[in-house]
């Protein structure tokens, strides 16, 4: 009877988990309604009573409440939230709680998912609820602001249940003027590093941020920013940006595809991206360029160096530049431990001297681009640990520092319409708040919420 119940409740859970992701992506999938404030919670009020057989419990507004502000307890009921410190170990809060040991393995054995409770951290907090005769009733863990898992005692066993809240979304504008550093003008207009790299990383395709950057540029970014009972608790996506570098304006709005994948694109459906990476490696230098009529360092001949040498510390991560397949990965004479990755049927890369393989990738691998690969060495022929890169076009080698990198795929023209209903908004909001700043004739440093 235990073991059957244990099994419903685990299947319950299950199939709670998965509901819980795809009202995920579905949230992510349907187009954003602009300055709605979201608050429903993911948590399937329609799946949650089923969790509740048997047990008599809160409605599920109650169960919100009571996972974020534990205001009001049942009156037989001791509840005490702790917070983990540093060296603290279950048994250590257990015993705070005045709770045993033999609580703690009671709860782990009867409720499989408290296994999740080994891996707390300092900050997170814990909420024992206890009978008046010193039992454990409930226990809540709050995982993160948003997550957490909560264990009730049922007739002879545990249930459990993760909760999850989602954030209130408000949209946000800024707007700056470059005068010495893209980060100092993100800065100045309140934006956090992180958002100005993702920035940097959508436009990063069209404008070299390290050469390109002139005093006097100009970007303005619409994006989302998260809130939990009134509090900012962080920043979503950027919706939509422009860019204006050296005259030549750039603008990028986000579209999240039927399939659920989030990518920027020009208002017209043009991907922002190239299907290519330029350097598939962070380097410090680059250490011999690309060169036909090159003398070979250690072989002291005439010998075309048909790549580009990327100077980086042994064990740096490589990574694919492009969608594809493996089609070769081992040693290949000089060349030492070496990938070649099939993109379609026009391109291929090649990465050499790598001092490994990542875990799982050979050949027939599906790689996508960014993805880590392998890792720089000195295999082979090599002076010492650096990657040689090699690009090919239709079996041609090529400059992989010059080639002209094909854009990334375009909104197929089967989703134009539904692209263009769910982007228009987004860039109508872009473009008033852009008027609306320059009517009150500002132009420097803005903040807007
Ligand atoms: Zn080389």
């Amino acid at each position: 009877m235990a073991a059957s119940s244990l099994f419903v409740g685990l299947a319950l859970l299950l199939a709670l988990s998965s509901t819980g992701e795809e009202a995920k992506s579905e949230r992510q999938s349907q187009p954003l309604a602009l300055n709605l404030t979201k608050s429903e919670a993911s948590f399937d009020t329609e799946t949650a009573p089923l969790l509740r057989v048997g047990a008599e419990q809160p409605e599920p507004q109650a169960v919100e409440s009571a996972v974020s502000e534990p205001a009001e307890p049942p009156p037989e009921m001791n509840r005490t939230t702790y917070t983990v410190k540093s060296g603290d170990s279950l048994s250590v809060l257990f015993k705070r709680a005045g709770l045993t040991d033999r609580d703690l393995y009671e709860l782990i054995d009867q409720a499989p998912e408290a296994r999740a409770l080994r891996r707390i951290m300092p900050g997170n907090e814990i909420t024992f609820a206890l009978s008046q005769d010193g039992q454990l009733e409930e226990l809540i863990y709050q995982r993160d602001r948003l997550r957490s898992l909560r264990f009730t005692r049922t007739e002879g066993s545990f249930d459990a249940e993760e909760l999850e809240r989602t954030p209130d979304v408000q949209i946000a504008y800024r707007r700056a003027t470059i005068d010495s550093s893209l980060f100092l003008a993100g800065q100045a207009a309140g934006m956090t590093d992180n958002l100005t790299m993702e920035l940097a990383g959508i436009f990063g395709w069209d404008i070299d941020f390290i050469l390109d950057i002139r005093r006097g540029d100009t970007f303005s970014v619409l994006f989302e920013e998260h809130f939990l009972d009134g509090e900012k608790i962080g920043n979503g996506p950027i919706l939509a940006a422009q860019f204006t570098n050296r005259g030549k304006t750039f603008e990028a709005v986000r579209y999240v595809d039927a399939s659920g994948d989030s990518n920027y694109y020009t208002p017209e459906g043009r991907s922002m991206r190239r299907a290519f990476l330029r350097t598939p490696v962070e380097f410090t230098r680059i250490s011999s360029p690309f060169n036909p009529n090159r003398r070979h360092p250690v072989l002291n001949t005439i010998r075309a160096h048909k790549g580009t040498d990327y100077a980086a510390p042994r064990g740096t991560p490589v990574q694919a530049s492009g969608d594809g397949r493996v089609k070769f990965a081992g040693r290949k004479g000089g060349y030492g431990n070496t990938i070649i990755v099939q993109h379609g049927q026009t391109y291929q890369t090649l990465y050499a001297h790598l001092n490994g393989f990542r875990r799982g990738v050979r050949s027939g691998t599906r790689v996508k681009q960014g993805q880590t690969i392998g890792y720089v060495g000195s295999t082979g022929l090599a002076t010492g640990p650096h990657l040689h890169y090699e690009f090919y076009v239709n079996g041609a080698v090529r400059n992989p520092v010059t080639v002209e990198l094909p854009q990334a795929e375009s909104v197929p023209s089967s989703e134009m319409a539904r692209f263009e209903s769910q982007v228009q908004p987004i860039i109508a909001e872009l473009e008033k708040y852009q008027r609306d700043t320059q009517l009150a004739g500002l132009s420097n440093d803005l903040q807007v919420n």
